[in-house]
């Protein structure tokens, strides 16, 4: 049976438990489209994780489906899923197992058994984009945290995914590694790939997604866009979500100088928006 059209992936009334009794994911709704930039928040023990290995295909729940362009994800069909998705462990030593970093970066492309020329080609564009091409015959693990980083999020992009699935990827970053992992998205999404990101970091989040997921004790609570979501006393209260930096000292503004209008219309998103909405007051 076909979905609507339109949707990249499509979850519904998926529920997932570890144990066979107590669901760590509960009845999760969701339509997402290609393209799209998704924040994922909320506490730890959430759910993100888990919601990230079911629409990776890491994870099969008995109970819910999930549509990939409208196909219907079964035991079966799964790698489609495992091919499309790729997953960034937020712990990359979770996820890095080759014995240099060529070999790492390598090794989805080799599992999907393309010819050792291609291989070679793709391995090293990946590894030039990514500043990894001199640390290319060394062991992952003499590595610092934010270069493995960079070598485990390389392995997942050289498969070339069209959705690709951030966990957390902030988390063990320094400012360098942080502006060159902003860098690296905005390729990305000039490529049009679909990205969803896990993050604690609600001020990147704000500045960042095009649309925010709260989750709560296994469920979606809030869908929608960061001003909206940002703006709820409710859902920051009840996912104990930190307000933006940013939109604090816009309210604080608007409340000064604004004729007690609040409205959110042209609130900044970044600091480039704030200086040109703050020298127009
Ligand atoms: P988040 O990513 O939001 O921190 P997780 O998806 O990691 O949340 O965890 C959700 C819940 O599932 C937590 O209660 C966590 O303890 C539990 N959990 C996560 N992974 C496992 C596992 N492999 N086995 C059993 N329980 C797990």
């Amino acid at each position: 049976m076909t979905e609507e059209p339109g949707y990249i992936l499509e979850i519904k009334n998926l529920n997932y438990s570890y144990d066979n009794r107590t669901n760590v994911l509960n009845n999760i709704n969701l339509r997402i489209k290609k393209g799209e930039k998704i924040a994922v928040l909320g506490a730890n023990g959430a759910g993100k994780s888990t919601l990230f290995l079911n629409m990776n295909g890491v994870y099969n729940s008995n109970s819910g489906e999930i549509y990939l362009h409208q196909t219907k994800i079964t035991r079966k069909n799964i790698n489609m899923l495992r091919k499309s998705a790729g997953y960034v462990f937020q712990e990359p030593d979770s996820q890095i197992v080759g014995s240099t970093v060529f070999g790492e970066v390598s090794f989805g492309l080799s599992n999907l058994k393309l010819p050792p020329d291609e291989i070679k080609e793709k391995t090293i564009k990946v590894l030039k984009e990514m500043g990894l091409y001199n640390y290319k015959d060394m062991p992952p693990h003499y590595l610092s945290g934010g270069e493995k980083k960079r070598v485990a999020i390389a392995g997942v992009i050289a498969m070339e995914p069209e959705i690709i699935l951030f966990d957390e990827p902030m988390s063990s970053l320094d400012p360098g590694n942080s502006q060159m992992f902003e860098n690296l998205l905005k390729k990305l999404e000039n490529e049009e790939k679909t990205i969803i990101i896990s993050t604690h970091n609600t001020d990147f989040a704000y500045r960042w997604a095009g649309r925010i997921i709260v989750m709560d004790k296994g469920n979606i609570i809030a869908d929608n866009t960061p001003i909206k979501i940002f703006t709820s006393e409710e859902i920051l209260k009840t996912a104990n979500l930190g307000k933006p930096l940013l939109l604090q000292v816009y309210e604080i503004i608007k409340e000064k100088y604004g004729k007690n209008i609040m409205d959110y219309g042209n609130a900044p998103r970044c600091i480039n928006e704030f200086a040109e909405w703050f020298c127009h007051l």
